[in-house]
């Protein structure tokens, strides 16, 4: 299998031109016809030569995604399920925010975190995707856009598809690196979010690489017993070391974190966790946001349900009142199968495609 050019940084690509005999400025060329005139084929790029096209060609693939599906939602919001070369299905989701573009990514073709409530942990992770495949999930959103013609750019990226970012570490960061390149997509590094459900290794190493990249944690409990009861990564990590890796996070970058909170009905969304929560972010007043989540109910995980509002509301106020940074995640794309791994899960269950991946349930240990 051949690599996608979206996959090199620029200097990945002006080694690769002197490796071949060619320019180093030859690089700066092709980016701006993938980044700025947005060509899907060497054979556009006007000002290469002829054999240096013939070489790209030789060596490289444009985007490795074809489109399997692709739903819109009322308030706009789509959803492409691609096929990657090797079969294997993943989604990308694009959410129009009143701050911009927002596009949510996957970086792994399946999850083997496994929390309980998770769509996309019901498919053990076969691969990691490539850098280049996770930075096709966005050119394919912006020729989309390009192509609808109302001149919008993709201005954020949210790294919260389908797998565990920092479980893909390099690849991620190089696409990170790819996006936020300003003779590139120019995507600006405040815009990027990503979301780990808590490798604090990984927390620490991602701080001591100084991005000015926004860091989310899935937190989703505030004690170690209900947290390990729905979130395994959590006997492995548990509070005390997570919490560890975040004051080292925040020392060493002075940057907020965003906690997330999803709320699941009678389960972690009582009083009880809104106070509990209070105490345990409460040092962290200046820096932390914390973003409640309304649960998206997945089929194969009946034992959930979404928090009613009222309880939402109770939590938040609570949470809010104990001086702690707090909103209410507004939905976007209620009408089509929006959450994380919905889409693919459900076109799983349907049977209508061929797929490698066998719907596999993980053990909720
Ligand atoms: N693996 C990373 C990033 C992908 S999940 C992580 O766990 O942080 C992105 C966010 O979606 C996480 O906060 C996750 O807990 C949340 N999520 C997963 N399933 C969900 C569902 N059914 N409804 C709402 N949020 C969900
Ligand atoms: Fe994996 Fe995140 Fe889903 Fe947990 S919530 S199973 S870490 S994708």
């Amino acid at each position: 299998m051949k690599d996608s050019i979206y996959g090199l940084t620029q200097e990945q690509l002006q080694d690769w031109m002197l490796a071949n005999g060619q320019k180093k400025y030859r690089a700066a060329q092709v980016w701006d016809w993938l980044y700025s005139s947005r060509v899907q084929a060497f054979a556009e790029m006007k000002n290469l030569p002829g054999e240096l096209i013939a070489q790209l060609a030789e060596a490289f693939t444009f985007s490795p995604l074809t489109v399997v599906q692709k739903q819109t939602a009322t308030d706009k919001t789509t959803k492409w399920l691609f096929r990657m070369e090797d079969g294997l299905l993943i989604e990308t989701v694009l959410m129009y925010m009143e701050y911009g573009l927002s596009v949510c990514v996957t970086t792994q073709s399946g999850c083997n975190i496994g929390c309980t409530f998770c769509a996309s942990g019901l498919i053990h992770k076969q691969r990691d995707l490539t850098a280049g495949e996770i930075v096709a999930q966005i050119m394919q959103v912006q020729h989309y856009l390009d192509e609808n013609g109302d001149d919008e750019r993709v201005s954020h990226v949210v790294v919260m598809g389908i797998g565990e970012p920092f479980d893909n570490f390099n690849n991620v960061m190089n696409f990170i690196h790819i996006i936020n390149d300003q003779h590139g997509l120019d995507i600006g590094a405040r815009h990027i979010t990503v979301s780990t459900s808590g490798l604090a290794n990984k927390i620490r190493e991602f701080a001591d690489l100084h991005m000015q990249v926004n860091l989310a944690i899935s937190l989703h409990a505030p004690n170690n017993e209900l947290r390990s009861s729905i979130m395994r990564i959590n006997r492995s990590w548990p509070l005390e070391k997570l919490f560890a890796a975040i004051d080292y996070y925040t020392q060493t970058t002075n940057r907020r974190i965003t906690f997330e909170y999803i709320m699941l009905n009678d389960v972690n969304d009582h009083p009880k966790e809104a106070h509990e929560l209070v105490e345990l972010l409460s040092p962290y007043k200046k820096l932390a946001f914390v973003n409640l989540i309304p649960y998206n109910t997945v089929v194969e995980h009946p034992q959930y349900s979404r928090s009613t509002p009222e309880n939402i509301a109770k939590f938040h106020d609570i949470v809010f009142k104990g001086g702690i940074n707090c909103v209410i995640r507004k939905e976007h794309g209620g009408d089509i199968d929006a959450a994380c791994g919905q889409l693919r899960s459900n076109m799983l269950h349907k049977n209508t495609i061929g797929v490698r991946v066998p719907v596999k349930k993980v053990a909720n240990a």
